[in-house]
């Protein structure tokens, strides 16, 4: 008998978002999360007694519609949190530091020429942004599809350009897609600011600051939030946007059920054609459904849940050819008090290592042959210092982003590997925080293969699947599911892996739901 309307795998925070909205309508919604625990990429587990961190660490574009919709206030998510400043570090104490946003955005540590260009920087890629906001929260119109609704769409975007004006417009299709260098070059001298604001276009994706792709609209999609692409941790930390999400599910009736592995997705065929019917738990419970929505990355739902026996040979290629393999790790280290960032007062801010451009061109040349960099970029914070839960009293958890750390090593990850990247990322902390080493009382690693592992995510992909050119928009995935809707009947996307991305952002979850909806 079909208890349910939809069966939803994946309770990452798209897949809440989208089970939510499915609630709200009336729709019986059951959650299927692989985890123990809800959120995904997002969710804050212990990783030494005491010490919890998440992967993903801040927030910077969570949609404020989807807050609304969702009344995440209610459930404890409070999304006007004020950003954290974001520091370059300067290894000999002279920081960049930008804070604020919008009209208070503020640069201090650079020459007045850089901060004069800088204000006209962020005015520019702000309206930019501002332009492209809508977008992320509409289904693209199918390629070729002469419908009323897609015209409309690009009737929208087109009279958004419009409006821009001649001169911005002009510049707007220019830099939309330049390499990330060219921009930082044509408009700063300081090599460590040019390196820190290329970090956003970068972090999450195969693309160094000379890759001509998607750099630039990266960027502009992370500014697309109330906070003008600036960074911050929740109160109550990113546990309490999944909390809220949670919560939000529950109290519109949605059932999520942890521990709960999909094996695989249930398949009919009539003389109609194919239909998914609902899903086949590892433990080979079935559950049937009105429909089956996947948040899980296209890859893993396509060839390893439903099968490519049930697809055509084109599409399944397609989704085969997909990129998405990780380049970021995490590091979790367990300190036994706030660490000591020389020139810092208080290292509360989100701090980005990286020199300059070249230093995050050559760890990333370095990953593209298989290896991880011997001068490595990173992204680091003290969540601890938002969020007093996160460590006994007194004690810190420091959280890191390494950027270019490739899925396959060379050689595979043996524990030797994982050891000397351990050592080389406390290495490259301590250069700035050289009493670091005496305060770590335990550290984990997280290579993308573990986070494939732990996270359910193929290649340990930040966006699922790769954020570039030919998988965005109406090409994302792949045409004929960049709609949310697949070539089989029934079966639906939700995740980071569809338009627009990743992130936490909750556009695949709130925009599957709109379609599912119609
Ligand atoms: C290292 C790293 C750092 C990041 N840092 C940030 C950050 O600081 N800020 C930010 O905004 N974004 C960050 N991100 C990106 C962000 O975390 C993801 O894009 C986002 O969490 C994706 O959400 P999702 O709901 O689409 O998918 P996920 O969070 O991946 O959730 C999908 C869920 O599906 C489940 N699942 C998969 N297969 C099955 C199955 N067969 N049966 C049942 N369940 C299944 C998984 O267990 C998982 O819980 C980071 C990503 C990485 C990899």
């Amino acid at each position: 008998m079909q208890q349910y309307d939809t069966i939803i795998i994946g309770a990452g925070h798209n897949g809440l978002v989208c089970a939510t909205y499915l609630a709200q309508e009336g729709q019986r919604v059951l959650v299927l999360e692989a985890s123990d625990t809800p959120g995904g990429l997002a969710a804050t587990r212990e990783f030494f007694p005491g010490f919890k961190a998440s992967v993903a660490h801040t927030v910077s574009h969570f949609s404020a519609k989807v807050a609304r919709d969702l009344k995440l206030a209610v459930h404890g998510f409070d999304s006007a949190t004020a950003p954290m400043p974001t520091v370059g570090l300067n290894s000999a104490g002279e920081h960049i530091v930008l804070s604020g946003t919008g009209a208070e955005a503020e640069i201090n540590g650079v020459s007045a020429e850089d901060a004069t260009s800088y204000r006209g920087y962020r005015q520019l890629l702000q309206r930019f942004a501002e332009l492209l906001e809508p977008f992320w929260l509409k289904t693209m119109p199918r390629v070729g599809d002469t419908r009323l609704s897609s015209l409309l769409t690009f009737a929208q975007l087109g009279l958004k350009l419009r409006l821009l004006g001649k001169q911005d417009m002009g510049e707007f299709m220019r830099v939309a897609t330049l390499p990330a260098r060219d921009l930082m070059d044509e408009n700063f001298d300081s090599e460590l600011l040019k390196a820190m604001l290329s970090w956003d276009g970068l972090i999450g994706s195969k693309m160094a600051p000379r890759s001509p792709n998607a750099t630039v609209l990266a960027l502009l999609y992370r500014m697309s939030g109330e906070l003008g692409g600036a960074h911050a941790i929740p109160v109550g930390g990113i546990e309490s946007l999944i909390g809220a999400l949670n919560s939000a599910a529950a109290s519109t009736g949605v059932e999520v059920k942890t521990g709960a592995r999909v094996g695989r997705i249930l398949i009919e065929g009539s003389e109609d054609g194919l239909r998914a019917t609902g899903v086949e738990l590892a433990n080979g419970e079935q559950i049937v459904a009105g429909r089956v929505v996947s948040s899980a990355d296209p890859q893993r739902t396509f060839l390893q849940l439903l099968g490519v026996e049930y697809l055509e040979i084109e599409f399944s290629n397609r989704i085969r050819r997909l990129r998405c393999e990780g380049y970021v790790a995490k590091l979790h280290l367990a300190l036994d008090g706030v660490p000591n960032f020389e020139g810092l007062a208080k290292p509360d801010g989100r701090m980005i290592i990286a020199a300059d451009m070249d230093a995050i061109e050559f760890a990333y040349d370095d990953a593209k042959y298989g290896n991880y960099s011997q001068q490595l970029v990173m992204e680091i914070l003290v969540p601890s210092l938002h969020q007093e839960s996160l460590a006994p009293a007194g004690k810190h958890v420091l959280s890191a982003h390494i950027m270019y750390v490739p899925h396959k090593l060379k050689g595979g990850w043996t524990e030797e590997a994982r050891a000397i990247l351990v050592q080389l990322a406390i290495d490259t902390v301590a250069i700035y925080a050289p009493a670091i080493r005496a305060q770590i009382l335990h550290s984990e690693l997280l290579t993308p293969l573990d986070l494939e592992q732990i996270h359910n995510v193929t290649g340990g992909h930040w966006h699922h699947t790769e954020f570039s050119a030919d998988q965005l928009l109406m090409m994302r995935p792949t045409y004929e599911a960049a709609q949310y809707s697949t070539p089989i009947p029934g079966l639906y996307l939700c995740g980071a892996g569809s338009h627009p991305g990743g992130g936490l952002m909750g556009g695949p979850g709130h925009n599957a739901a709109r379609q599912i909806l119609g």
